[in-house]
Formats: C-alpha cells, structure tokens, sequence
C-alpha cells in the first residue's frame, strides 16, 4: 500500500506508526500480566509505552536505511558506471571490458538481494558479451580479433592465462597469447593439434593432467580447458586456457560462449582478407593487378622520396608475344605468362613487388635496390627468361623479354608518373635496339 511517493518515507510511516501502536496497546496487555489499570492506564506509563514504540519503529527505520539502502547504492553505483561504459561503447570508444571484480554485484546473501545481484551479474555477462561481441565483428584482423576475444575470456571467466591458435594448412600458429611462458611450443602439441582436428573439447585438471612444457606460468594451473574454435564445420583453430582453480558449468557456457563470438569474427575476417586478396590480384597470373599495384608502387615511391632509402623500378615486356599467340593459340599465351610471371617469383625476393601493368607487360617494384642492383636483377631476369622453356600439349615455348629501369633517387626524377614515362621511354628502347635487351632511363 502506498501512501508516499518515496518507499523509505512509506516504511518510516509504517514502522513508527506499527511502534505507536504496539505503545498504545501495550498497557492492555500489562493487565493481562496483573499490573494494576491505575498503574497501567496512567499518563506517564501509556506516554512511556507509545513512545518507546515510537523508537523502536525509528531504529527500525535506521537500521533498515543503513543495511539495505547501502546495497541499494552500490547497485545503483555500479549501474551508471556499467551504464556509462556501455555508452561510450556504443558512440564508438574502445569497449573497456567488463570484469568480475569490476562490474559485478556480491551475491553472498541468500535472499532476494542475493537473487538481485545475481540476475543483475548476469544482465551484465550478457550486455558485455553483446558489447564485445559487436567490437569483434567490427575488427578485421585475425590477431587483433583474437587478442580482444582472449581479453574477454580472461575478464569474465576464472581463466588466468591462455592462447589462442589459428589453423592453417594444417599447422597452428599463435595469433594472442596471455600469461604462458612460451605459447610458440604449444603449437605443436599433440592435444592441441587433436583438439583442432577433431572439434572436440578437452578438460584437463593437474596434476594428473598431462605435461605441457608452454604452459609455465605466474600461476600454478589447476585446469586447463582446450577449446576448438570452428565455424560450419571448417576448423579455425583451437583455445587453451588455464586457471588456479577448477573451471565451473558457467566459466565453460561462458568461455564457450565467447569463443563462438570470436569464431564469427574470425570466419569474417578470413572472407574479408580473401575478397581484399581477390579484389588486388590478376586472376589469369595472380600477382598484383594495375589498381592495386600502382598504389602500392606509390607508396613505395613516397617513402622511398621522403627516406631516400633507393628504389628500383622495371617495366617489362615480353617479345613478339602476338607471335605466340598467333602460332600456338591464346591457352599457350595464356601459359606463357604464367610460367613467366612463377618464373619472375622465384627470382624476386620477399618486399619486391610484381604487378601485371598490362596484357603482357609487367613492372617490378625493388625496395632498397640502387642503379646498379636493379641493372643486375634485369639482366639476371633477361637471361634466365630467354633460357625458359614453356611446355604446352607437344610444343615447347621459348619467349624473350625487354626490360627498361631506373633507381630513384639515382636517376634524378622528380615525380611518380615522370618515373613511370622514363622506364617506358627505356622498355621502347630496348625494343628498338633488338630485344631480348635491358636499358636504363635516361
Ligand atoms: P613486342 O615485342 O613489340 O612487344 O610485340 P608483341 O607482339 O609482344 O606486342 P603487342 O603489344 O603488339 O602484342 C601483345 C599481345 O599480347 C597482344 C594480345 O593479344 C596479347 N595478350 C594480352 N593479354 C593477354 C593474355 O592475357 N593472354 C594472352 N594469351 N595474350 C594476351
Ligand atoms: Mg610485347
Ligand atoms: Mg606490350
């Protein structure tokens, strides 16, 4: 029944006014007990009586506004600042995660407040999950993904370091690691590895468990839990982590929970890294295609310009290619360049850069490479192509190539598209002066 607008002010009324009561009825009952009505209905005694009622139901009120109402405060407490976090999540602010010991309400009292912290502790899980599972999917690179995805883990479970591994080709390689000495030796484990292969999940508790030599950590490990991480049936990678103390039925729903989130991310990033992948690469050679390659070729050039570390540059063309196509069809041409350009991979090293410019010509990118090194690595280029036998059904292709280069700053050219025109004007050169030539620019 409510008689204010405030609960406090509603249980004051009713505690001071039950006391009032039990004071006037009081000296009815003293009777009962043989004290005398004179005695009983006197001023002083029915005054004495209403009043300690009175006391009574204040000191009621007391103790419940200091009892109750402070956990009523801390909840509210940790509500606006929960409230807060999520705020700044949701416009856009790095998501700082919620943990236990942060965000969640005690619940060791086994009544309704106990009920209270505990649904509110798991409103909070939940909103968190929802949270990071939303930053996640927001991220695009696999070992950022799973780094944020580990950090959750560890916050919201009794986890206290782990690893995540990422499957490819069949082996495991570390893409976050927490709190394991060396999680690299771990990559090879036989658990690990079965765990991945087979999706099933491992429970391990120590000391019967058995020796896993990464996992040498600040704390002694109790449990260890092997999760396989999956999505559709195509395994992503594997989970380990390992805690003080025994991992409960909601650690795992948790941990499981998370590792779900982190494997959507995951798939996600995968198909973003492969459209990204396809969308850069020519199809029929699947190096660089002109798009991606010239923007590439400018930020090597930039950088190059503004560090004057050397660059060097090569366009190539391959000779009488019509020819080829002409005389043994376009699925031989077709085989030429690819032969060509696996060729042009073994010779380059990692850092170069091959880029399909056109039909069949092509421009070689050599960071850190002076005049003279890009001199070499042409005519290393020229010879070994013009040795190059490409087989097609009964015919054996040979094909020859011109190469015009330069090396910024050697060459003194001022701009991107003055450096291209250069190597162009030398590539036309060397198709004048015979073939099978290389020229630098002038
Ligand atoms: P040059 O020595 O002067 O470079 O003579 P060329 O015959 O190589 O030069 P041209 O530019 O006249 O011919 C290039 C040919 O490359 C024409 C085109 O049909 C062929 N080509 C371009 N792209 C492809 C391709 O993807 N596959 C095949 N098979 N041929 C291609
Ligand atoms: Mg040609
Ligand atoms: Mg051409």
């Amino acid at each position: 029944m409510k008689i204010s607008k405030s609960i406090f002010r509603d249980l004051s009324i009713y505690m001071i006014g039950f006391g009032i009561l039990i004071g006037i009825v009081f000296p009815f009952f003293t009777i009962l007990f043989g004290i005398s009505p004179q005695i009983a209905f006197s001023p002083i005694f029915v005054l004495s009586c209403i009043s300690a009622g009175a006391v009574v139901g204040l000191v009621n009120v007391l103790l419940t506004k200091i009892i109750v109402q402070k956990q009523m405060k801390m909840m509210t407490e940790k509500m606006t600042m929960i409230k807060n976090k999520f705020t700044k999540a949701a416009q856009g602010f790095e998501v700082q995660q919620c943990d236990i010991n942060s965000c969640h309400l005690d619940i060791s009292s086994m009544d309704v407040f106990g009920d209270n912290a505990k649904t509110f502790n798991s409103l909070v899980d939940t909103l968190s999950l929802t949270m990071s599972s939303q930053q996640l999917n927001s991220l695009l690179e696999k070992n950022a993904i799973s780094d944020q995805a580990l950090r959750q883990i560890m916050d919201s479970t009794v986890a206290e370091a782990g690893a995540i591994f990422l499957e490819l080709d069949g082996a495991l390689t570390v893409s976050a690691s927490f709190g394991l000495s060396d999680p690299e030796s771990l990559s090879k484990n036989k658990i690990l590895l079965a765990v991945a292969s087979d999706y099933r999940s491992v429970y391990l508790e120590y000391p019967k468990g058995m020796e896993m030599d990464g996992i040498i950590t600040k704390i002694q490990p109790a449990a260890a839990c092997i999760e396989p991480l999956a999505f559709n049936g195509t395994s992503l990678g594997v989970c380990l982590v390992v805690a003080s103390q025994k991992f409960d039925e909601f650690d795992l729903d948790k941990l499981r929970l998370n590792l779900r989130t982190l494997s959507l991310a995951l798939h996600n990033a995968i198909i973003h890294e492969q459209v990204q992948k396809l969308a850069a690469t020519d199809p029929l050679t699947g190096v660089l295609n002109r798009r991606f390659g010239m923007d590439r070729l400018r930020e090597e050039y930039v950088r190059s310009a503004r560090t004057n570390v050397p660059m060097g540059i090569m366009m190539l063309d391959l000779d009488h290619f019509k020819r080829i196509n002409d005389q043994y069809g376009h699925l031989a041409g077709d085989r030429v360049l690819i032969t060509f350009t696996k060729q042009l991979k073994e010779i380059l090293r990692e850092g170069d850069n091959l880029m399909r410019y056109g039909g069949e010509e092509f421009i070689i990118v050599l960071p850190g490479a002076s005049q003279k090194d890009t001199e070499l690595i042409a005519d290393k280029i020229r010879r070994i192509v013009s040795e190059m036998i490409v087989s097609y059904g009964d015919f054996q292709i040979m094909v020859t190539c011109s190469i015009g280069y330069a090396s910024i700053p050697e060459c003194h050219i001022s701009s991107f598209e003055r450096l291209i025109k250069k190597i162009d004007e030398a590539l036309y050169f060397a198709k004048e002066s015979g073939r099978n030539k290389i020229k630098a620019a002038q």
